[in-house]
Parts: C-alpha cells; structure tokens; sequence
C-alpha cells in the first residue's frame, strides 16, 4: 500500500482552487471544495479531517451510514454531500445523515425527500442534478426538463441551493458547465456544483461554487 499525502494534497488543491478563483476574478472563499471519500475507509478520511477539512462528499447511503456517524462523533462541524443516485425508500436515511443532497432529479424523489424532511426535522440543502450529455445511463434530468423540476421541488418547499452536474466522461467539459451555469442563472439559482479532480479549475472558471474531488487528495480508487 503506497502511502499518500493528503494533507499536502489537500493544500496543492486548495492553492490550485486559489489560483483558479484569482484568475477568473472570483474570491477563494466562493469555492467549496467537497472532498470525496467515497470507497474509503475512516482510517484514511481520518488525515483530511486532521488536516482541518471539513467538508466531504458520499455517493451511496449506506456506505456512508457505516462511516460518518462516528466520524462526526470524533469532530464537530463536518459538512456532508451526498452525490450519488439516491433512491426513493432511502429517503429518509438520506435526510438524517446528509447536510447536503446533490442528486435530486426526479419528481418521485422530490416528494420522498419532501416526506422525509417533515418527518425527520431535517432539511438538508438540496441541488438539482442536471445530466448535461443526456447520457442514457446516467442520473440527473434532463436539461430540457430542468426548469419544471427545479419548480416542482421549490414548489414542495425543498431548500434549493444549485444544481449540479457530471459532464460525459470524454468530452470537453466547458459546454457542460456553461450550460449548467445558463440554467442556473435563468432560475435564480447561485451555487453550481460541478467540477472533479481532472477539470476543477475549467469548472471554477465557468463559476463553480463546489468542486468534488476525490483522487487528487486521496490517491486512486481501488476498482
Ligand atoms: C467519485 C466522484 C467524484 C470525484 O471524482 P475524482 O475524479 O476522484 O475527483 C466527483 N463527483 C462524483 C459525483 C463522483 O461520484
């Protein structure tokens, strides 16, 4: 097992987020970066969370469930993301253990999620994922369909921060983020969760407010 830096990765990112902010005119501060610690164990969040981090990103519940509880116990202020699918019947495990929901994107999950919260108490932010390439395998609505959703879940009194996007895998990313950003704009919507370890800076530059990044701070994935 080869030993990573995360601390040192950490600080490369967060000057690399600084630089890109700086260039694009924007303050640091408007740059979130979500750490993404999906697959990993506590033991190797652990540094992250040492090394003053605070904000972290799951794409599955239950792996989460099997994690952050305890994680949260060791320290206050943790921020957590769900950026994963997230079915219909988790909706109330989702609600309990997230600060933030960036999957939304479908009106089943939003009554759910609408549910859940008068159930629980707890009203996560939420962020309307958008699948830009209108890839037949991936999560999010449609572009074409972004409007009406984000009516519909402001409509069932979800607290709807953004949207949030995963651009297709080979293309160029910046058509991707600048439609996210048009959407964004025309709806009244100020935070856009969209970059990863391979284009968090082109993303910054279209006006990401959140940057998911895993790899770049924690080392490859096991597959
Ligand atoms: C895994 C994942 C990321 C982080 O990807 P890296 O390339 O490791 O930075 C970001 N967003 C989502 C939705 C992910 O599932």
């Amino acid at each position: 097992m080869s030993v990573v830096d995360v601390a040192g990765n950490l600080e490369a990112v967060m000057a690399e987020i600084g630089a890109a902010a700086r260039q694009a005119r924007r303050q640091t501060g408007s740059v979130t970066l979500v750490a993404v610690t999906k697959t990993l164990d506590a033991q190797y969040i652990r540094p992250a969370i040492d090394a003053g981090h605070r904000v972290f990103g799951e794409n599955r519940v239950q792996e989460a469930a099997s994690k952050w509880p305890a994680l949260r116990q060791e320290r206050d202020g943790l921020e957590l993301h769900l950026i994963g699918a997230l079915q219909t019947n988790k909706a109330v495990d989702a609600v309990t253990l997230f600060d933030v929901i960036e999957s939304v994107d479908r009106p089943r999950l939003i009554t759910a999620l609408a549910k859940a919260m008068d159930r629980t108490g707890r009203r996560p932010r939420c962020f309307i994922q958008v699948n830009t390439g209108g890839e037949e395998q991936k999560a999010g609505c449609l572009p074409g369909d972004a409007d009406g959703l984000i009516a519909g879940a402001r409509a069932a009194r979800l607290d709807v921060a953004g949207l949030m996007c995963i651009p297709p895998f080979d293309e160029e990313p910046s058509p991707h983020f600048s439609l996210l950003a048009a959407i964004a704009r025309r709806n009244g919507l100020e935070q856009l969760s969209m970059g990863m370890s391979a284009d968090y800076a082109t993303a910054i530059a279209h006006g990401a407010t959140h940057v998911r990044v895993g790899t770049a701070i924690f080392g490859s994935r096991r597959p």
